[in-house]
C-alpha cells in the first residue's frame, strides 16, 4: 500500500481525493491507531483555517450511514464491517449529522418502549 501523508489525509478530508485513493485513506485510517493520530493533527490545523470541520462534514454526507444503518448500529446488528465502520464514523470523525441522527433514533427507541 502507497504511504498515506499528510496531503492526502488533507486532501480526504476536503473529499478532494479520486474514489480509488479514497477508499485507500479510509481503508488506512480504520487499520492504524498512528494515521489517525495524525488525521486528528490535521483535522485540528484545518479547523484553524477558514471552514470548520463540522462545516466541512455537513457538506460531504456521502460517506454518512443511512439512517436504516444507524438503527442497527443502535441495536448492534448487522454487517459488522459495517458497524465497524459507523463507530469510526462517530468516533472518530465525530460526524455532528450522525451524531443527532442517532440521538434521534434513541428518542424514537425510548418512545416504543412506553
Ligand atoms: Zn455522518
Amino acid at each position: 500500500m502507497a504511504e498515506i501523508t499528510r496531503q492526502m489525509l488533507r486532501d480526504y478530508l476536503h473529499d478532494a481525493l479520486p474514489d480509488a485513493e479514497l477508499v485507500e485513506v479510509e481503508k488506512a485510517l480504520r487499520a492504524s491507531p498512528k494515521l489517525r493520530a495524525l488525521y486528528k493533527e490535521v483535522i485540528e490545523q484545518e479547523d484553524r483555517g477558514e471552514h470548520t470541520v463540522g462545516a466541512i462534514w455537513r457538506r460531504e454526507r456521502v460517506s454518512c450511514p443511512t439512517r436504516e444503518q444507524l438503527g442497527g448500529f443502535l441495536l448492534g446488528a448487522g454487517d459488522p464491517e459495517l458497524l465497524d465502520y459507523i463507530d469510526f464514523h462517530l468516533a472518530l470523525i465525530g460526524c455532528p449529522y450522525c451524531q443527532a441522527n442517532l440521538d434521534d433514533l434513541k428518542k424514537v427507541a425510548k418512545s416504543k418502549k412506553r
